[in-house]
């Protein structure tokens, strides 16, 4: 078989969909809470409107894959089945993410069990947190159990911090 053929392209494209958790995981906790904070803080305070700054990461990450389709069009598949996974991954994360858990679409959905109830809870409790430091659950697709997230959010003592005000953030901003 050939790299370029269309089974090797999918399974490229399906690779890297799955890779794209990894690398989202660490964007979300070591760039995005960290030295990335200034446009995510605006996902973990109160929406005004449509956008928030937040959605600037999805632009770059659109603009990438963007540049990666240009690319793949000058005779290159195997970009072309990377750029295909980033956007698949991509399309997941607005469904999942923006759709299901942040209701930014206008219908809701409140998945009662499954798989999907615990990505919701997860995600819900990363934004248990309203501050920079202290989260849990930086992950998207997968999804730890909700016990363990929940002892962790207990060791790490950040919401009750919080909401005594200790924490240098606004605690006082509320998103579910
Ligand atoms: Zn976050
Ligand atoms: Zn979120």
């Amino acid at each position: 078989m050939n790299m370029t053929d269309w089974p090797v392209l999918v399974a490229i494209a399906f690779a890297v969909f799955l890779g794209m958790e990894v690398f989202a995981w660490a964007a979300h906790k070591y760039i995005m809470h960290s030295w990335g904070w200034g446009w995510h803080q605006s996902h973990h305070e109160e929406r005004e409107g449509w956008f928030e700054k937040n959605d600037l990461y999805a632009v770059v990450f659109a603009a990438f894959a963007i540049l990666l389709f240009v690319i793949a069009n000058y005779g290159y598949p195997l970009v072309g089945a990377v750029a295909t996974g980033i956007t698949l991954y991509g399309a997941f994360y607005f469904i999942v993410h923006d759709g299901l858990v942040h209701q930014r679409w206008p219908f809701r959905h409140i998945p009662h069990k499954g798989y999907a109830k615990r990505l919701v809870q997860a995600h819900r409790l990363h934004h248990a947190v309203k501050g920079k430091d202290g989260g849990v659950s930086f992950g998207f697709l997968y999804a730890p159990p909700i016990d363990k997230l929940t002892r962790q959010l207990r060791t790490e003592g950040t919401v009750a911090a919080e909401r005594r005000g200790e924490s240098g953030t606004d605690a006082s901003a509320t998103r579910h």
